[in-house]
């Protein structure tokens, strides 16, 4: 069996502490990737490179595949989000995160199972900001018909093929009637041409998050622009335990990157407290895809393993402080470890 070649960004802040205790609990899982590392962020810049290094998009390119910690991106100034130019320049355009309770992670809630399906490209992080005149400062919404139809369609195969029985829409085409009005349209298009098997219903996003805080079971795949599903998703891991739980998928037609949706919280960066959990979980979706696509079985065993092992550490109690515990990030990993 040949390995997958995989990109390994580590990123910024957390992102080497978590990269390298995931890293760990893949080997011991004899995972079958072969790691090409790579910089990207300010760790990059450190280092004397661009940004984002073309080296890096290249490899991306060249293997179809990474598994990315979080990239630092300075507020108010500095460079373009690494996030959002890697995911522009590779076009991976639909970003998938999965919201699930875990067993042993005590939430207001035990029972949440969603999707966030977030248009990657465009919408307000298109990052088209312009300068009129001293105090006046324009940002554009970008939303094209080809990238609302192309997340609609992924969206929906995605629900096909796991059986997953509804898509809501969270939108403002109240008020910005163009840009959310076209996203809107071109989703019902897409479902009403080909996917009337699913069901489909949108809510405007404000009313939407007051429903999701209060009853996540109405919900099932959330899908909504760039901007609505970073917030969004943000708020559904605040449903099930957190930032350190969420996993993502960036995905496009050529190439995949795997990350979770946390940032690189410099305020407990070096310090060994992170949870490395959801980047595990972003590379159990990795090796998942791995199956799916290339029909690997020794990735998907790899996978149902490490499921199960972190599943067992959480209801054993074994946990990073983030979740109430007091493990630390190597020793989450270790712990995860001792029950592949
Ligand atoms: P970005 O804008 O880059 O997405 P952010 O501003 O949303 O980043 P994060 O870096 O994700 O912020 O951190 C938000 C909070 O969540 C911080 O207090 C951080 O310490 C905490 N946090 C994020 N990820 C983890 C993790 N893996 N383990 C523990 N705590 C985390």
């Amino acid at each position: 069996m040949t390995p997958h070649d995989t990109v390994l960004i580590p990123g910024d802040g957390i992102g080497p502490e978590v990269a390298g205790a995931v890293r760990k609990v893949l080997d011991a899982a004899d995972a079958p990737l072969t790691f090409h590392e790579h910089l990207a962020g300010v760790a990059a810049l450190d280092a004397g490179l661009d940004v984002l290094p073309d080296a890096t998009i290249e490899a991306i390119r060249k293997h179809g595949l990474a598994l990315k910690g979080p990239c630092t991106t300075p507020v108010g100034e500095g460079f373009t989000s690494v996030n959002v130019q890697l995911r522009q320049k590779l076009e991976l355009f639909a970003a998938v995160r999965p919201v699930r309770s875990l067993d042993g992670v005590k939430t207001r809630y035990d029972d949440v199972d969603l999707v966030i399906f977030r248009e990657n490209t465009e919408g307000l992080y298109a990052g088209v900001e312009n300068d009129i005149v001293p105090g006046v400062v324009t940002s554009m919404k970008i939303a094209t018909d080809a990238a609302s139809r192309r997340i609609a369609q992924r969206c929906f195969e995605y629900c096909r093929q796991r059986g997953r029985q509804k898509v809501t829409v969270f939108h403002k085409a109240n008020i910005m009637k163009k840009s959310d009005g076209l996203f809107l349209r071109c989703v019902k298009d897409v479902h009403d041409d080909g996917f009337t098997d699913i069901a489909y219903e949108t809510r405007i996003i404000d009313a939407g998050c007051m429903k999701l805080v209060q009853d996540p079971s109405q919900f099932d795949v959330l899908l909504m622009e760039n901007f609505y599903g970073d917030v969004v998703s943000d708020l559904a891991a605040g449903l099930v335990g957190g930032l350190g739980v969420v996993p993502g998928a960036n995905l496009g037609h050529d190439c995949a990157v795997f990350e979770a949706v946390h940032g690189s919280a410099p305020d407990i960066a070096g310090q060994s407290k992170a949870n490395p959990l959801a980047l595990l979980m972003s590379a159990v979706m990795m090796l998942n895809h791995l199956h799916e696509t290339r029909g690997c079985a020794a990735s998907h065993d790899a996978a149902e393993r490490i499921k199960h092992a972190y599943n067992q550490a959480l209801h054993d109690g074994q946990k990073t402080r983030d979740l109430g515990g007091d493990l630390n990030t190597d020793a989450f990993a270790d712990a995860v470890i001792e029950r592949l």
